[in-house]
């Protein structure tokens, strides 16, 4: 008998080996393409501190690392490639990646998104030593320190407003000379005596050795050169859904986030999502593994429904 899985999960962060763990745990055939940066956006993250069940924190790569082998144990199949095309015209529907073909009844969409980074020369060498982000994450590191938001969105508002609870002093860089942020946050935030506002301006670089000592500033206008210092650098200049192998099978919002219309499901029967890929508002780990827990259950109640058996034992 050909082997057709229960569920082919697509992606590896917290949304996606949730999905796995509950439904290989219910006793599905599971199959999950990580992807090959395996682990998703927690791979980038230094320390998690506010993953409830690790009161010590634990490391963003660690944790990963954990959640997959929790997902193994319950007999999910891991394959380390990027899904490169998805055959909906006949059922079961087929996934195709750079060396194989693979069969599922359901498909459980868990690329996630990625935060767009402005291509600093240092700031990839960096991230985890100052570079982030995500405020909510890695907020709580900088203490009484110093720290710079890049953005004029409400993201990079909301964030420099988030940052005052810890943080001595935050300097808000953005481009033009004017926010596209909501009113309310740009009046929270300009009222706010710890932030400062630098308008017209760009960082160029991101300075230090271990971690971040500091920014090189560009005025936009003048071309003018300074030197800022401080120990975090916060990029807020949007996120990006990994959604561009599904532009034009699953319905999508403007931005490509997936729209589900259904608890879960999307838009064609039998195909789910998941996490960050759906999610432009929340965007934590916590969040995206309770995402992925809600579309596993979504799949078994779906393929219960549909008759369809789905446990491993008629394979030979
Ligand atoms: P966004 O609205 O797209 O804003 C991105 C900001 O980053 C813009 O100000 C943009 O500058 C700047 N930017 C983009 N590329 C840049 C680059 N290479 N260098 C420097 N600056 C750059 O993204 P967002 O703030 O993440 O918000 C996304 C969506 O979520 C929005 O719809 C937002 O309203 C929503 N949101 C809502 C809330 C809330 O209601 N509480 C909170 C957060 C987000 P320009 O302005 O010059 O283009």
């Amino acid at each position: 008998m050909a082997k057709v899985y229960g569920t082919i999960i697509i992606g590896s962060g917290p949304s996606g080996y949730t999905a796995a763990i509950y439904a290989a745990r219910s006793n599905m055939s599971v199959l999950v393409l990580q992807g090959y940066q395996t682990g998703g956006q927690l791979m980038q993250t230094s320390e998690v501190e506010n993953y409830p069940g690790f009161e010590d924190g634990v490391m963003g790569p660690e944790m990963m690392e954990k959640f997959e082998k929790q997902a193994q144990r319950f007999g999910a199949e891991l394959v380390p490639e990027d899904a490169i095309k998805i055959d909906t015209s006949a059922k079961p529907f087929t996934v195709t990646t750079d060396s194989a073909e693979y069969q599922g009844h359901t498909i459980i969409i868990a690329t996630g998104a990625s935060a767009q980074w402005l291509g600093l020369p240092n700031e990839q060498r960096l991230q985890g030593r100052g570079v982030s982000a995500c405020a909510t994450c890695d907020g709580f590191f900088f203490r009484g320190k110093d720290v710079v938001v890049v953005g004029g969105g409400d993201t990079a508002l909301e964030e420099a407003t988030f940052l005052t609870r810890y943080a001595n002093h935050v300097t808000l860089v953005h481009r033009r000379d004017s926010f596209r942020a909501s009113k309310i946050m740009q009046d929270r935030a300009r009222n706010n005596p710890k932030i400062s506002i630098v308008l017209e301006s760009e960082v160029a670089d991101v300075l230090g050795e271990e971690e971040v000592t500091g920014v090189r500033l560009r005025n936009v206008r003048t071309g003018e050169e300074s030197t800022l210092d401080a120990h975090g650098l916060f990029i807020a200049i949007g996120h990006k859904p990994n959604t561009e192998i599904f532009k034009g099978l699953v319905q999508m919002d403007a931005q490509g986030y997936i729209d589900p219309v259904e608890y879960t499901m999307t838009n064609i029967p039998g195909i789910f999502a998941a996490g960050d890929v759906t999610d432009h508002r929340y965007r934590q780990a916590v969040t995206a593994a309770a995402d992925g827990c809600r579309a596993a259950i979504d799949v078994e109640r779906w393929l219960e429904n549909q008759g369809i058996h789905v446990g491993i034992e008629n394979w030979e």
